[in-house]
This record gives structure tokens, sequence and C-alpha cells, in this order.
């Protein structure tokens, strides 16, 4: 794959929104991973003129949140903005606790929106891509690998009924052109 364009957005390490060091989740097994899931917040529901304290706070409740639930802390690897960031959750290299079945095969990234509701904007589709380009450059995710909603493994809508098949569809094939060579 080709170098990552300039205008990537920086991944925003946890360390921002996580002061305390926290381990999530167990390390992940050796090789790339081989599917993206995407999945929604539900609640809260960012609009793109969220500041970086309001995500860094969104973050953390979602994290607590998860603590309560006993899923072991903020359940995804990865989370997206409708401002276009791209926040660290887990990381590459720790399972998830998004995806029954599939936690240890996946990389999941999360929406925060409702998605039941609305779409995420066009700089959180664009900023899904550059974490699918991302991942596989950097070889923590298989080159090419599926990219599906949670609902591919759960009666549930998520990432949200108006997200599409076709706008997932659509984000794997932009990232296949741009990256292709
Ligand atoms: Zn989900």
């Amino acid at each position: 794959m080709s170098p990552l364009p300039a205008d990537t957005p920086p991944i925003i390490e946890r360390k921002v929104w996580l002061p305390t060091p926290y381990t999530f989740g167990h390390a992940m097994p050796p090789g790339p991973a081989g599917e993206w899931l995407a999945h929604h917040t539900i609640v809260p529901d960012l609009s793109a003129r969220a500041t970086l304290e309001d995500e860094a706070r969104a973050m953390l409740n979602v994290h607590r949140y998860h603590e309560r639930q006993k899923y072991g802390g903020f359940s995804y690897q990865w989370a997206i903005f409708d401002s276009g960031r791209i926040w660290e959750g887990r990381g590459w290299g720790r399972t998830g606790a998004h995806t029954k079945g599939r936690n240890s095969k996946s990389i999941g990234f999360v929406f925060f929106i409702n998605g039941d509701k609305r779409s995420p904007s066009a700089k959180a589709w664009k900023a899904a891509q550059w974490l699918i380009a991302v991942g596989e450059v950097s070889g923590n995710v298989a080159r090419g690998a599926s990219l599906g909603g949670h609902r591919r493994y759960a009666k549930k809508s998520c990432p949200g009924a108006v997200v599409t098949d076709e706008q997932l569809r659509y984000t794997r094939v932009a990232v296949d052109n741009a990256y292709r060579r």
C-alpha cells in the first residue's frame, strides 16, 4: 500500500481521555485481524461541533458504563466522532468486548452517534477510511478485510438502521481504491 496522505488526521491516544493506566481485554492472537466491525453508541450522539473536551468526556462516560456492564472497560478498539477525530479505545493489541464470538478475530470501531436516527458525518466516514488504511498499512488488520456492522452477528440494528450496508461497502471500496498499488 502507498503511504498515507498528508491530511490523515491524528489518532488521539488513550492517555488523553484515560489518564490512569488500564489494561483492557486480552492480547489479540498473533497475525492480522480478519475483519472490521462497525458500531454506534446510541448514547451519546455528538455533533461535528463537539470539542476535544466533549469527546474526551464521552469516551470516559462510555468507559465507565462498560465497566459497570462488566465488559472490562471501553469495549471498542477505536472510536470515530462526527468531528472527524479518531480516538484510541483498546487499541490494536487487545481484544474488544463488542461483538459476541468475534472479539479475538475482528477490530471494532464505534461511531458516537445514534445510527437509528442518522448517519455519521462525511468527516466521520472519511475518518473510518483512514482508520482502515492505517490498520492495514500497519499490518494489524489483513489487507482488504471485510467491513461489516455488528448486526452481521447479532439481532441488533448496530451500527444503526440508518447506517446502510451500502455505506459500509462504499467505505471498504474507497479504501481499496485509495491505497491500491
Ligand atoms: Zn454494536
